[in-house]
Order: C-alpha cells, then structure tokens, then sequence
C-alpha cells in the first residue's frame, strides 16, 4: 500500500464532506464514490452517518450493492460511521421492514439503540486503548453482540454499549468522529489501510 492511500467516501447521502476533511487532514486522498466505477478505483472506503433506510435504497438504486459487497468479500478496508456502522453489520434489529446491508463484521447492530433514551448525546469513550476520546451520538445504534473474530474497540456510558468495533480490516463507531475535529479514528483507519488488516 502506498504512504497516500486512495479513500473513497460513499456519497450516497450522509455527512460526506466531513468524512472527506477528516480523512484528508490524517494524510489520504479523499473522493466521493457514487457509481461502481468510482469504487474501482479506490483503496478503502468510508461510510459515512446519515440514515442507513435511505443509503440503502440509493446504493440499491445506483447499482451499488452488490459491487460493494463484493469489494467487502475480497477485503477492501471500510469504516463506517453510525448509519455506516449499520452498513457493515452483518445482521441488524430495528431496521425497517426488509432493509438490507453491505455486511461484512459479523455482528448484531440495533437501530436508533440510544435514541429511544435519549436522542442525541455526548460522551467520552477511550478509543481502541489510545486515550479518551469526545464522541458525539446521534439518533446512533449500539452493537448488540458481535462474533469470535470481531475486536470490540470501545464502549460507553449509558449502559457500557459497545460502540466501536474493528474485524480484520473493517471498523465501525456508533458515534461520529467525523464532526468533532478530532481525526484519532480517520488515522487509525489510515493506518489499517496502510497496514492491510494487521493488528495495529
Ligand atoms: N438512525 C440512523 C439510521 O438508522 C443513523 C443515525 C446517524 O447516522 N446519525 O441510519
């Protein structure tokens, strides 16, 4: 992998343009992916937070679901970011009826989890053992369970949910790093793509 990774942020709907600052400011070359062309040519993608119904369809709609589940299988490194993190689950609790996912950590993700309490919120979380970290919670779904091979990276308060996660080379947090100016996740994620999926 070169020093320069290529990141695409799916651009579907969501907070792209803040995935595409953090990204570019922790050392990658961020684009915008909406056609199965511009997932070609991208090393990593991040998914970004919005709301997973409507990311579903669209990608459903643009002929991207397949292409990307199939990028997933062969490897590529992703990071999803709330509605993103509800991307990559393998299974899902409260989606709507027959909503559908990229998949790819094996884990249970529960919609709008937090929201029933509480909508949006604030907390620190230590991040992957590398410190405290202000994260920021909207409408987020925490990680019910996850599988043998997948590393839970953080929890929080209310509940000490699970809320990042990390198998092989795809990560995922309930919360949104990409709004608060802090780019320690986007550089973790910077270093597994330059890595390849090895233990950081
Ligand atoms: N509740 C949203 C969903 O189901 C996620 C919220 C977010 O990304 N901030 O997709």
């Amino acid at each position: 992998m070169t020093s320069v990774p290529t990141i695409g942020v799916l651009a579907l709907q969501g907070d792209v343009r803040e995935h595409l600052r953090s990204l570019t400011a922790v050392g990658a070359r961020a684009l915008t992916v909406r056609r199965p062309d511009e997932l070609a040519e991208v090393d990593a993608l991040v998914v970004p937070g919005g709301e997973s119904t409507t990311m579903w369809k669209l990608a459903d709609a643009f002929e991207l679901l397949e292409p990307l589940r199939l990028r997933i299988k062969e490897g590529m490194p992703a990071y999803g970011s709330c509605a993103g993190m509800i991307m990559l689950a393998d299974r899902i609790e409260d989606g709507v009826t027959g909503q559908q996912t990229f998949g790819g950590i094996d884990m249970v993700v529960r919609r709008n989890a937090f929201g029933r309490q509480i909508d949006s919120f604030e907390s620190d979380v230590d991040f992957a053992g590398r410190g405290s970290f202000h994260a920021v919670f909207i409408r987020a779904p925490w990680v019910e369970s996850v599988g043998d091979d997948v590393e839970v990276l953080a929890t929080a308060e209310p509940g000490g949910r699970i809320v990042a996660v990390r198998q092989g080379p795809l990560l995922a947090t309930s919360f949104h790093p990409e709004l608060t100016g802090d780019d320690r996740v986007h550089a973790y994620f910077v270093e597994m793509v330059r890595k390849d999926g090895e233990e950081l």
